[in-house]
C-alpha cells in the first residue's frame, strides 16, 4: 500500500509549537500582531494613538483620543478568560492536531484544568473553526449525501429508528476537482430532509452554478432553487456506499464516524452538531498543510467573536 501523503506529513511537533508559543510573552506578541497587524486600533473610536498601562498584572491599551481601555483579549475568543494565553494557545494547538477531534476529558488532562473549563475551551475553539469554515462555500462538482449523526450507534431498545431523540439529520457534501479527487467537504446539521431545508443549506454552502450529484433523495432537488444544477443516480436497492461515484462522500462520512466514535463517544447530537461537524470540516479542508493549520487556527481564534458559556449552551448560536 502506498504511503498516504496526507497521513504521513510532518505537521507541527509539540517541541516546535513550544519554541514558538511556549512563553506568555510570545503568545501576547503573536495575538497583538494578529489582532492589529498595522498596530493598535481603538475599538471605540478607531484612533491609533495609545499608551499601555498595567492593571492587576495585565497590560492594557489606553486610547489617547477617547481614553477607552481595552485588554489584548477583549473582543476575541479569549475575552474575559482568566486562563493564561499560553494555555489557550496550547489548547488550540492540541485541538488543531487531533485528527479525530479531541474530547474535553483529554483536554482537561493535558492542560491540567477543570473539566468545565476544558469543555468550554473546546466548544469555543470548535465554534470558531465552524464559523471560519462557513465562510467558504463549495463550488464546481459537488457530491451530496444524507446521513444521521448518531444514527449508527447502538440505540437503546425502543429508541432505534427515525424517532430516536439523539439522532440528528445531516448533510455531507464533498467538492471534487477535475480529476475527480476530493477538495473540500462540508458537513452540516439539517432541521430535516426537506427541499426547503436543502435550499437554505445550499444558499449558504454552495456557490451558484455548482453541479450537484446526489442519490436522488427528493429533498436534494432543493439545490435548484439555490441556483445549482442537480443530477442524480437512482440507487435502486444499492446503497450509495457501494457506488463508485459516491466513494469520496462515503469516505468522509466514514472518517466522521471514526472521529465521533474515537474522541467524543456520545454527545447531544442535536444541540452541538453545528460545532462538531464544523470543526471536523475545518480540519478536513486544511488537511494538506497541518503545519500551517496551527497558525491559521490561532489567528482565527484571535479574530473570532467572544462567546459566553450561556451562548454555547443555548441554541441561539446555531441559528
Ligand atoms: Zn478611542
Amino acid at each position: 500500500m502506498a504511503i498516504n501523503r496526507i497521513q504521513f506529513q510532518h505537521g507541527m511537533s509539540l517541541i516546535e509549537f513550544l519554541a514558538l508559543y511556549g512563553e506568555e510573552s510570545q503568545c501576547a506578541a503573536a495575538l497583538e500582531h494578529w489582532r492589529w497587524p498595522e498596530g493598535f486600533v481603538c475599538p471605540r473610536c478607531q484612533g491609533r494613538d495609545h499608551y499601555r498601562v498595567q492593571h492587576e498584572g495585565r497590560s492594557l491599551f489606553q486610547c489617547r483620543s477617547c481614553r477607552h481601555q481595552c485588554s489584548l483579549t477583549a473582543g476575541t475568543l479569549m475575552d474575559s478568560s482568566k486562563l493564561p494565553l499560553r494555555l489557550w494557545f496550547l489548547a488550540i494547538y492540541l485541538i488543531s492536531q487531533a485528527k479525530t477531534g479531541l474530547a474535553a476529558l483529554a483536554l482537561k488532562r493535558q492542560l491540567g484544568v477543570s473539566y468545565r473549563t476544558a469543555w468550554l475551551l473546546n466548544h469555543k475553539v470548535m465554534l470558531a473553526m465552524a464559523e471560519r469554515d462557513a465562510q467558504f462555500p463549495l463550488r464546481g462538482q459537488v457530491l451530496l449525501d444524507d446521513a444521521y449523526l448518531g444514527g449508527e450507534r447502538p440505540q437503546l431498545p425502543g429508541q432505534a429508528g427515525r424517532g430516536s431523540p439523539n439522532k440528528q439529520p445531516m448533510i455531507a457534501a464533498v467538492s471534487l476537482n477535475a480529476a475527480g479527487h476530493p477538495v473540500y467537504a462540508k458537513l452540516s446539521p439539517l432541521p430535516g430532509f426537506t427541499a426547503e431545508a436543502v435550499t437554505e443549506w445550499a444558499t449558504k454552502n454552495l456557490r451558484p452554478g455548482s453541479s450537484v450529484l446526489s442519490d436522488g433523495l427528493a429533498c436534494f432537488a432543493g439545490v435548484i432553487k439555490a441556483h445549482c444544477a442537480h443530477s442524480y443516480i437512482v440507487v435502486g436497492g444499492r446503497k450509495p456506499a457501494q457506488m463508485p461515484k459516491f466513494h469520496w462522500v462515503n469516505t468522509v462520512l466514514a472518517n466522521l464516524k471514526t472521529a465521533i466514535g474515537g474522541a467524543h463517544k456520545a454527545f447531544k447530537f442535536g444541540k452541538y452538531a453545528h460545532q462538531y461537524l464544523g470543526a471536523f470540516s475545518y480540519r478536513f479542508n486544511r488537511r494538506f498543510d497541518l503545519f500551517a493549520l496551527v497558525g491559521k487556527l490561532l489567528r482565527t481564534a484571535a479574530c473570532a467573536a467572544p462567546r459566553t458559556q450561556a451562548q454555547i449552551r443555548s441554541a441561539e448560536v446555531h441559528a
